[in-house]
């Protein structure tokens, strides 16, 4: 597909590279901050799953301002290197390991984050069978894993806030995350297509099960469960309230739209391309017809 077609075809894609945003999920997330006011008295602030960097770059643009006295902390993590951003204390490590963690927290002086964000999805190999198959296990995994390193770092009354993919499963998801919030909510905002079960879960008011010790090994990611956990009845069955974020008139991202009434469409080349993406390999040896089954 050439550059002009995804364009044309993607509304917010072609808005990303216009407002110099490093991926479209910024909007997702400037779209839900304007529903549920995030950012309001954030002074710790963590980004899991950051990179190429677009939610740090939201986080950056709205909550540092010049000349700040004592500007916010933003701690952003991934396990793939990320090119700076102004403001932005970058850790490239695994948020299912503890020490992670850790060194989130050596960087807010004693205090917890008031704000913990999370865009994450397993890696992509390039290789679209094996990524199917990979993302398919794994989505309901990273909810649990973000949760657990947010038990370690967010503040009572903090929010979290993190993509969700509503598959059949998800009754057990809003039943975990109500344990640990008063408030959760379903959002969609107008930027994510309808096409795609991607969602996002606002959960605010950060209240842990008394004695709750965070731990990295928790229950909390237990695959044994099975679907009858969708069929629970009654007070057992725990329904979020799912709400639309995006003012009506901004783009709907299941539309196409012309790339320029006058004929002055420039294609712009992505904001910030990856470092090291993990697809790298997949396509140099796909280029070099290594992946042939034959070799
Ligand atoms: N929010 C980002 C933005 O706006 O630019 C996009 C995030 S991207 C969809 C998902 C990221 O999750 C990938 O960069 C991937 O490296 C990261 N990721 C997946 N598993 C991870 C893990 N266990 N620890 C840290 N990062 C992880």
């Amino acid at each position: 597909m050439g550059k002009s077609s995804k364009d044309k075809r993607d509304r917010y894609y072609r808005l990303a590279k216009e407002q110099g945003w490093r991926a479209r999920s910024a909007f997702k997330l400037l779209q839900i901050e304007e529903e549920f006011n995030l950012f309001e008295n954030v002074k710790h602030c963590v980004d899991l799953c950051a990179a190429p960097g677009s939610w740090s770059q939201v986080l950056s643009r709205k909550l540092i301002k010049e000349g700040q006295e004592d500007p916010p902390k933003i701690v952003a993590v991934d396990l793939q290197a990320m090119a700076p951003l102004k403001g932005i204390i970058q850790i490239q490590g695994d948020i299912t390991k503890q020490s992670t963690a850790e060194q989130i927290i050596s960087h807010f002086d004693g205090k917890y984050a008031d704000l913990v964000i999370c865009d994450g999805a397993p890696d992509v190999t390039g290789l679209h069978d094996m990524d199917e198959y990979i993302q398919a296990q794994l989505l309901l995994a990273v909810i649990p894993i973000a949760l657990n390193i947010t038990t370690h770092v967010l503040r009572p009354g903090g929010t979290f806030v993190a993509k969700i993919f509503r598959g059949k499963d998800i009754t057990l998801l809003y039943a975990q995350l109500k344990i640990f919030f008063k408030h959760v909510t379903c959002c969609k905002p107008r930027s994510s297509r309808n096409s795609s079960i991607e969602s996002f879960i606002v959960c605010q008011d950060y209240q842990p099960p008394k004695d709750y010790v965070p731990n990295m090994s928790n229950p909390l990611l237990d695959f044994s469960y099975n679907s009858t956990y969708n069929n629970l009845e009654g007070s057992n069955r725990v329904i979020v309230p799912f709400l639309a974020a995006g003012d009506l008139s901004s783009f709907d991202s299941d539309q196409t739209y012309p790339l320029d009434k006058n004929n002055n469409y420039q294609p712009l080349e992505p904001v910030q391309s990856p470092i090291s993406p993990p697809y790298k390999t997949a396509i140099k040896k796909k280029r070099t017809n290594e992946l042939n089954k034959n070799n």
